[in-house]
């Protein structure tokens, strides 16, 4: 378990499990952790931790409202005084969890497959909803940045150089194992990838998977920034074919990238994808909509 921990800075470290976990000592006592992870048992390691290092939970920050970041912070709320930091748009979800899952559904509460605890967390009271710009707490001034398109208010925390960029920068890996990243919106995931590909930190800790040095994370945004651009050549060579619906062409792209869709889960994740890109060409005055027989199709601008 020891080697789960690595130290970044004299007051930084971050537990390196399923989601990655930070933890800033913020005085002789306390600390702030980021994204303290899914579920009880990550919330048990964390204090166990920071038992280890002699450090009380004061706060923690949830970079996004997504299950396996924040799942664990019911716990940390029953079994320490912590308080919780996260964005508006964010907080609205912590606070009211099942959002999450009746959005994934398209508005209506949501069958029983999409309440797993991958999709709906345990409600928790946020303390202050941080805007961009500097965060004072405790004593101590750290910069929060605006890193939307995973999720509509995802923000990252900058402290000694160090990014914790929870999902903004979904890594290749991950791309090529699921072909689907998520991305809620397109437009603002290109420039948050293009934001942090040309920033320059001294490590970037992604919500999942290895720490990456500056060289690194360029390679990963790169990478994420091309397979983005390629799924919205895909879809438009879908739609070049004809009309489709959005359910057609989500089954034409899982066809394409060889990846069927199987479970509610996977095809609400998916699904998410494929209309962020609809939004995007829409936007972007390259596609256009009609009604047939009730079903809504998109087509390509003439
Ligand atoms: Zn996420």
């Amino acid at each position: 378990m020891e080697n789960l921990l690595h130290q970044l800075s004299d007051r930084v470290w971050v537990i390196q499990a399923v989601t990655n976990t930070g933890i800033i000592k913020l005085n002789d006592r306390e600390c702030l952790a980021v994204d303290p992870g899914g579920d009880k048992d990550n919330a048990k390691y964390l204090l166990k931790t920071l038992d280890r290092l002699g450090m009380e939970l004061a706060g923690v920050l949830i970079t996004h409202a997504h299950a396996d970041h924040y799942g664990a912070c019911a716990y940390l709320k029953k079994n320490t005084g912590s308080q919780f930091f996260a964005s508006p748009f964010e907080s609205s979800l912590i606070e009211q969890p099942l959002l999450e899952p009746i959005f994934l559904y398209g508005g209506a509460e949501p069958i029983k497959e999409l309440t797993h605890k991958f999709l709906l967390a345990k409600p928790v009271t946020v303390a202050a909803r941080l805007a961009a710009g500097d965060w004072e707490y405790r004593g101590n001034t750290f910069k929060i940045i605006d890193l939307p398109g995973h999720s509509t208010g995802q923000i990252g925390l900058v402290c000694d150089d160090l990014l914790f960029s929870g999902d903004a920068l979904m890594l290749s890996d991950y791309i090529r194992k699921f072909k689907f990243p998520f991305y809620s919106n397109v437009t603002t995931a290109l420039r948050t990838l293009n934001l942090i590909y040309n920033s320059n930190y001294r490590m970037l800790i992604p919500g999942h998977g290895p720490l990456l040095d500056p060289a690194a994370y360029r390679r990963e945004s790169d990478f994420t920034i091309r397979n983005l651009n390629e799924l919205v050549e895909i879809a438009l060579a879908e739609l070049s074919s004809g009309p489709l619906t959005v359910e057609k062409l989500l089954q034409r792209m899982a066809r394409k990238l060889e990846t069927p869709m199987v479970t509610p889960i996977q095809y609400v994740l998916d699904r998410t994808l494929v209309l962020a890109i609809i939004n995007y060409l829409y936007t972007n005055d390259r596609v256009e909509y009609f009604f047939e027989d009730s079903l809504w199709f998109w087509k390509l601008k003439s």
